[in-house]
């Protein structure tokens, strides 16, 4: 088996280029060593992309700058003091951490001494399948035994799974979003059962990690699952302040196959917390979301909501031009996904193929463009002044009511020649 993943590995395109190799040339010098460690080989042998590499090494961050510096590559020691340095080689950044071993810790503050131990390296680090370590010619290194559970796909905490979340909260969430991006089969029992056992303890972390961990946990194909489990073991509600609709959050993810936006974590936000808007706003607070996320969310929210007031089964359904004029195509997307995963949980599913084209409708159709102006009333004699506001919001309203039909000679001969 270790043949077949050595092979793997070595094959792997980000090990095959100029860039990484020359990294590896800077670091193994004077008996220093350096291997990838992580994401990226786990990530490789479960056939996932790699979108981003981390290296251990036996060198000093210090030694770290030097060298990359000696070899004409850029350091960024913006991480040094916890040990690592972004190393920039050909435009790909790689993040170099010195080997630690952690002599005290405090919450997520941990004393960090640096080592040259690379099983002590392993054992601080949080699953058996992210401590997996290959070298620049794709040879494993495996001290844990992790690659059993890597490809079997079982997420395990390394060591005691109390003590180990007691050193960082932040691993109860790395937990249950590691297992939905890669997982398979029933989550860890003895895991799942410490994170409950020790989910007090999310108070302590800052909204940042939390929300930080929270967006990839919604992008994960396993994602309604997890959240299943955190929302029944109460790590939801410690985590947001709210409570989550698991059913809307799952018919919504059902919808995957119509649309790739049900993995988009502020989607997933609206549907799971935001079923009143005081709720989204907290949501939107606590796991400090930037203002183009919130404003999505809002913007959803909005058209959920319009969706929900207008949810009599038997009237027609809504307009897809009027909805992307009021709501923008993403929103609008993001509302009827929002409304439609709503009624499947309810058990009032709207008629599958006619929302599916609505849908595709919502996608395709131009945007809207209320074709007048305030300089075309005027040309036809109109003064200027507050009337001319009113009067062109009066057009735009039979505008919208013709289903954006009428033009603007139309509109300009309504209006008459005077206010
Ligand atoms: P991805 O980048 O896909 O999220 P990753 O495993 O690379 O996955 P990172 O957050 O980049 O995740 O962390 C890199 C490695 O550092 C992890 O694989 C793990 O070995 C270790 N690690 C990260 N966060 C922690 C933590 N809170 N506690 C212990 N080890 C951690
Ligand atoms: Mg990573």
């Amino acid at each position: 088996m270790t043949a077949d993943v050595n092979h793997m590995l070595g094959r792997a395109d980000w090990l095959n280029t100029p860039g990484i190799q020359a990294v590896f040339s800077a670091l193994e010098l004077e008996g220093d060593q350096a291997r990838v460690v992580g994401g990226a080989v786990r990530n490789t042998l479960l056939g996932h992309p790699v979108p981003d590499i981390d290296i251990a090494t036996t060198a000093r961050p210090e030694t770290v700058m030097q060298r990359a510096l000696d070899a004409g590559l850029k350091p960024v020691g913006t991480g040094i003091d916890h040990g690592t340095v972004t190393v920039i080689s050909r435009g790909v950044p790689y993040e170099v951490t010195t080997l630690r071993q952690d002599v005290e810790t405090f919450g997520r503050q941990a004393k960090v001494v640096f080592g040259r131990d690379w099983v002590r390296d392993a054992e601080r680090r949080d699953f058996t399948l992210n401590a997996l370590y290959s070298d620049r010619r794709g040879h494993l290194f495996d001290p844990l035994g992790g690659l059993a559970d890597c490809l079997a796909r079982r997420v395990r905490f390394i060591g005691d799974p109390d003590s180990r979340i007691r050193e960082d909260y932040l691993r109860i969430l790395r937990f249950f979003r590691i297992y939905a991006a890669y997982g398979e089969g029933d989550i860890d029992a003895a895991g799942r059962d410490a994170c409950l056992r020790q989910r007090d303890g999310l108070r302590h972390l800052s909204g940042e990690r939390i929300g930080h961990e929270m967006r990839r946990l919604l992008r994960a194909p396993l994602a309604a699952a997890a959240l299943r489990m955190m929302n029944d073991s109460g790590l939801w509600e410690i985590a947001t302040g709210g409570l989550a609709r698991i059913e809307d959050y799952c018919a919504l993810r059902g919808l995957a196959p119509f649309a790739p936006d049900v993995s988009d974590p502020e989607l997933g936000l609206v549907v799971l917390g935001g079923f009143v808007r005081e709720d989204l706003e907290r949501i939107c607070d606590r796991l400090r979301l930037s203002n183009a996320e919130r404003n999505r969310m809002r913007t959803a929210w909005a058209a959920m909501k319009f969706l929900r007031q207008s949810a009599d089964p038997t009237a027609p359904p809504p307009d897809a031009r009027d909805m992307i004029y009021e709501f923008g195509r993403q929103g609008a997307v993001d509302g009827l996904l929002a409304h439609w995963a709503f009624r499947k949980a309810q058990g009032t599913p709207p008629p599958e193929d006619d929302w599916r084209e609505l849908l595709e409708r919502v996608r395709q159709a131009p945007l809207p463009a209320f074709p007048v102006k305030g300089a075309d009333l005027i040309a036809a004699g109109h003064a200027p002044g507050p009337a001319l506001g009113e009067l062109l919001q009066k057009l735009e309203t039979e505008w919208r009511a013709s289903k954006f039909t009428l033009s603007k000679v139309d509109l300009v001969l309504r209006a008459g020649s005077s206010g």
